[in-house]
């Protein structure tokens, strides 16, 4: 089912999410947070996004080019951060019309848990690194507009309409 995804500053947005069970319902969760992802023609969305406070994210990196590869990241923690930092400029679902330059490590380790319960760790690297750490702040209640200068912050909301 799509859900409607909220919009910057909604408070859903501003909050930190709470570890998420592995059940039925939250799989049921990542099934609606793809397709409103796909819907919204994005390539990453956080449970927080659609009003529901889990550490749970989804993404697909592939997809605007070339075949669907989605993927599901239930209670994600970044292990490693490597030193090499990469600035790039980033749209969110949530703040529509706004692109912002964002710095951020360019490979992390993710640690997650997969549908099954099981644990499962590997590098991240290129885009899928980015997109899980803008997954990952919208779990902490932290958007693109908080790594902003306070001169670009302000300009950037002034812009919102
Ligand atoms: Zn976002």
């Amino acid at each position: 089912m799509i859900r409607r995804v909220l919009r910057w500053p909604d408070e859903c947005l501003t909050q930190v999410a709470q570890p998420a069970c592995v059940d039925g319902q939250t799989l049921a969760l990542a099934v609606d947070m793809l397709e409103t992802m796909y819907d919204a023609g994005g390539r990453g969305l956080a449970a927080p996004q659609i009003g529901v406070m889990a550490r749970v994210f989804v993404m697909d990196a592939a997809w605007k080019s070339g075949d669907p590869v989605p993927e599901v990241f239930i209670n994600p923690e970044i292990l490693w951060r490597s030193p090499q930092m990469a600035l790039g400029a980033e749209g969110c679902l949530s703040i529509p019309d706004v692109v912002a330059d964002v710095k951020r490590h360019s490979e992390v380790v993710l640690q997650w848990q997969l549908a099954d319960g099981s644990t499962q760790a590997q590098k991240l690297t290129g885009f899928r690194a980015i997109c899980a750490q803008h997954e990952i702040d919208h779990l902490n209640g932290i958007v693109t507009l908080d790594h902003l200068s306070p001169d670009a912050r302000a300009a950037a909301i002034a812009g919102l309409t």
